[in-house]
């Protein structure tokens, strides 16, 4: 447990001492995550004494200033196009770190500096809520082959999906994404034309379409009988163009809120060694702008 914790003499609002210790989220850009209202939210509600802060960092800064917080206490998050960089800084990564080849959670303990993906826990969690259990033995359309999309797969591979394909821009990145994770396991679709003919239970957006107005939907939707539902990691004011298309011919959807609530709460967790407020975050994040119009 990191010594920050000390229920008893948490601090009130916006107090700050000497004894506070600082967590950070280390990415460019960060100036509009919504981690820092999400965990400050969280911490005053534990009475932890920290303080979360986003800091756009350029890379060569990254390892010196990851080890340095840590070393002061701390600890924090790693946000794009970071989380490769950390995941080999950290002195003891965990198995979910081994696998996707991300971190994006950072802490000290035992005098060593541990990191874990928790994308990996927050992505199961925002699955089971869409799904209202696991996925066991469904077809699963995963597009994307980035952090996110590598953290999707090794959730999907381990609760044994019944089938698996992935569709990403550049095929030699979905490769050597199922090379990693499980060739056994995995379809790896070269063309569109083989996701829009395919039925399936869950579709997964992992690219980063959808962020902008502008972008294209990540897959064409038909309607229900193709496609039992959709989970957008994605996330933006309002919902993603995506998800509401769905709704709007009558399938399941959910966009990426619900992920990135789950990974704040396991990387507090990791960070505490207690049990995250996961309704207090969620009502910071939908009062920070992340449910709503514009
Ligand atoms: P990443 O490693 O940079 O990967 C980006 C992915 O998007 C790649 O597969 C890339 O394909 C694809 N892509 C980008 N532009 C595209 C385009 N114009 N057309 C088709 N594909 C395109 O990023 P990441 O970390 O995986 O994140 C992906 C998305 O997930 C981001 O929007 C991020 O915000 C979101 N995310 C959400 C959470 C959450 O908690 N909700 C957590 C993590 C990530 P190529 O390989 O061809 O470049």
């Amino acid at each position: 447990m990191n010594h920050a914790l000390s229920p008893a003499a948490g601090p009130t609002r916006n107090e700050v001492r000497a004894t506070t210790r600082l967590y950070a989220l280390l990415g460019d850009p960060v100036a509009h995550s919504l981690s820092p209202a999400i965990q400050n939210a969280a911490f005053e509600a534990a009475g932890v004494d920290a303080r979360y802060l986003a800091l756009r960092v350029a890379e060569t800064d990254v390892p010196g200033l990851l080890r340095g917080v840590a070393r002061a206490g701390g600890g924090g998050n790693v946000t794009i196009p970071h989380k490769g960089l950390a995941a080999r800084t950290v002195e003891v990564p965990s198995e979910a770190v081994r696998l996707t080849g991300s971190c994006n959670t950072f802490w000290l303990a035992g005098g060593k500096i541990h990191g874990d993906n928790t994308d990996v826990e927050g992505f199961r969690g925002a699955m089971r809520d869409l799904l209202g259990g696991s996925p066991r033995g469904a077809r699963v359309l995963l597009l994307g082959a980035g952090g996110a999309a590598r953290a999707a797969l090794s959730v999907l591979l381990e609760e044994g999906t019944g089938e698996v394909a992935v569709l990403n821009r550049t095929l030699r990145r979905s490769v050597a994404m199922a090379e990693a994770l499980g060739p056994d396991g995995v379809r790896v679709l070269t063309r569109p034309a083989e996701a829009r003919k395919g039925r399936w239970e869950l579709v997964v957006n992992a690219t980063s379409l959808g962020l902008n107005d502008a972008d294209p939907d990540p897959l064409p939707l038909g309607d229900e009988s193709q496609v039992g539902a959709v989970l957008d990691l994605v996330y933006r004011p309002g919902e993603t163009p995506w998800v509401r298309r769905a709704r709007m011919r009558g399938i399941p959807a959910a966009d990426g809120r619900t992920m990135l609530v789950h990974q704040g709460a396991a990387a507090f967790e990791r960070w505490f060694d207690r049990p995250a407020p996961v309704e207090v975050m969620r009502a910071a994040f939908e009062g920070a702008g992340g449910r709503g119009e514009g």
